[in-house]
């Protein structure tokens, strides 16, 4: 059975501790019992593990202020609302694109095909300067002027509605600007920590 803890230091709410007492049941517990791999981790671990196992699409946040482009790869990158267009971005706060973000109140999400595998790479890296991320892949500016690239899969402009801080992250807010879909090609796809191709689903 996998112990039922909270983070190191984690407090339980009266109504967690309540449902912990009433799960789980005998057959849930039988059935999580032959995950043993599982039983033997801490809650960290099993947290970050069980993340490796989501299959995201990649994408490139973008944006620019002061004639400067800066920009990561992102996967923490989804839709939030469709009425009102709403997305979400969970952004580290010590990225230097986190700063671009905030002190131009706008970004853009350019979501990546199989042919950008290199992209993924240079912009998950730390340089020295941000604009070297932009030395390969075609780009252009947009009407709101974030760096956009021109053949991606899909790109979503937002304006930020709304910044919450919450542990190493801010999760932003973005109120769509404008959407397009750019190329009919394969998603590049983020699992189990490697780049992959989509094999077909029915
Ligand atoms: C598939 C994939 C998905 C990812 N998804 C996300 C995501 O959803 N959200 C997210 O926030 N990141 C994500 N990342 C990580 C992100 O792409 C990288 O951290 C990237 O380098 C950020 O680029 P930057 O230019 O904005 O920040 P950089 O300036 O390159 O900083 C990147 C990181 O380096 C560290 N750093 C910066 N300055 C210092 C310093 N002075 N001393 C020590 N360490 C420092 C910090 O941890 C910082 O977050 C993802 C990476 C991959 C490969």
């Amino acid at each position: 059975m996998i112990p039922m803890t909270t983070t190191e230091g984690g407090k339980r709410s009266a109504r967690q501790t309540r449902a912990m007492q009433a799960f789980p049941t005998a057959e849930t517990a039988d059935a999580l019992a032959t995950f043993p791999d599982n039983a033997a981790l801490d809650l960290r671990t099993r947290f970050r593990t069980s993340l490796r196992m989501l299959a995201s699409t990649v994408a490139l946040v973008t944006s620019a202020h002061d004639n400067r482009r800066g920009g990561m790869t992102a996967t923490a990158a989804c839709s939030l609302s469709v009425d009102p267009p709403l997305m979400i971005v969970c952004v580290n706060r010590r990225s230097r694109t986190h700063g671009f973000m905030r002190d131009s109140d706008r970004f853009c999400i350019n979501y990546l095909g199989t042919q950008h595998g290199e992209l993924a790479r240079l912009f998950a890296r730390q340089l020295e300067d941000s604009e070297g991320k932009f030395s390969i892949g075609s780009w252009g500016i947009s009407a709101f002027g974030n760096p956009i690239l021109l053949d991606s899969l899909a790109t979503i402009e937002c304006g930020v509605h709304r910044r919450l801080d919450e542990g190493t992250h801010s999760v932003f807010i973005g109120t769509v600007l404008d959407a397009a879909t750019r190329r009919d090609c394969d998603p590049l796809v983020y699992v189990q920590g490697g780049f992959a191709r989509l094999a077909g689903a029915n």
